[in-house]
């Protein structure tokens, strides 16, 4: 599609649509491509062509990246067994990173079911699925120190938070119908806890020599409720102290509130834990900021609690007045507010 206007004189309804126009030609293009992959594949053409493998015929002579490559290629020969994926890229409800992770996983008999419920999943809820799907078992936790890689690098105890005891996992090997060549590794770039199984989940962390302590202490000092010395229990345990104290000092959260009637002083800009409470219980602990078109934000990350009449304004500690908002939503109401000049101060 090309368009005579440039950008900056689109309306943002008009910015939008485009844009929307051209996400949706690119999931016509993606599955265009796979099709094409799956047909020079098919004959074979990267051999004839003089190339080792379609993999190198993509990169060297498309010049796609690797892991662009391997995640078509992946994708093309997936849907060559599962035809319904190529539909499904094209009209945009599974991207490539989701077929590359379920592409082990899928059988002529649950193929039908496990895409449906991928439809639309972002990639850690397709992680999710495959770990239903294929459950792994618990990884044991381990201690131990690590190489010092790098002069720069002070080795750490290196932890992984897991309970003891368990098998040790099995590696799922991705199911390739073809040569090895689309099998590359993606790096995962989120450190989130992998999902292992329904309600498990593997955790890896590095430790300071300081919180080594501190762990060590704890086994010795809880080793008669938990004589395992389990780090990942005390990990549990910890988090769950963790999270009350932060909750009590950023909500107001407490097991026992205070029965006290409110007093609220609108003269001091700290709102009372009472309203925090009250507001974050009410806005479900996320961003209940509203977009033009009704789309609520969600956000967890970062909440504020913010006044909605602005409190320098004279808006009031009052559960009307006070909404949460992730950090985006706070900065774009503070400059609607007060303008993007007084922000830079
Ligand atoms: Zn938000």
């Amino acid at each position: 599609m090309t368009t005579n206007l440039s950008l900056d004189e689109l309306t943002n309804q008009a910015l939008l649509d485009q844009f929307g126009d051209l996400v949706q030609q690119d999931h016509h293009h993606t599955a265009d491509l796979l099709q094409h992959i799956d047909a020079i594949d098919q004959r074979q053409l990267w051999a004839q062509r003089g190339h080792p493998s379609m993999f190198d015929l993509c990169v060297s002579r498309y010049h796609m990246s690797e892991s662009t490559a391997g995640k078509r290629i992946g994708a093309a020969r997936t849907a060559r067994r599962f035809p319904i994926l190529f539909e499904m890229v094209a009209r945009g409800e599974i991207h490539l990173s989701g077929v590359h992770r379920l592409k082990a996983h899928l059988t002529p008999e649950n193929h039908e079911q496990v895409l449906a419920q991928a439809k639309h999943k972002t990639i850690r809820e397709i992680d999710e699925l495959v770990a239903r799907l294929a459950p792994r078992p618990d990884v044991p936790s381990t201690l131990r120190k690590l190489p010092q890689p790098s002069q720069s690098l002070r080795a750490a105890p290196q932890l992984t938070a897991v309970p003891l005891g368990a098998p040790q996992p099995t590696t799922v090997q991705p199911v390739a119908p073809a040569p090895a060549p689309s099998s590359v590794p993606v790096p995962r770039p989120s450190p989130e806890p992998e999902p292992l199984a329904p309600g498990r989940y593997k955790l890896q962390v590095t430790l300071s020599a300081d919180a080594r302590g501190q762990l060590k202490q704890l086994q010795d000092l809880l080793v008669h409720q938990l004589p395992s010395r389990d780090p990942a229990a005390i990990v549990e345990r910890a988090l769950g102290v963790l999270l009350s104290q932060v909750l009590r000092k950023k909500a107001g959260i407490t097991d026992k509130p205070r029965a006290r009637k409110l007093t609220i002083n609108h003269e001091k800009r700290a709102t009372p834990a009472a309203l925090r409470r009250e507001v974050w219980r009410r806005d479900e602990a996320r961003c209940a900021f509203v977009g033009e078109d009704g789309h609520r934000c969600n956000e967890t990350r970062g909440l504020e609690f913010a006044h909605l009449e602005p409190w320098g304004k004279g808006g009031k500690h009052s559960a009307g007045n006070l909404a949460l908002r992730c950090p985006a939503h706070n900065a774009f109401e503070a400059d609607r507010d007060y303008g993007a000049s007084h922000m830079a101060d």
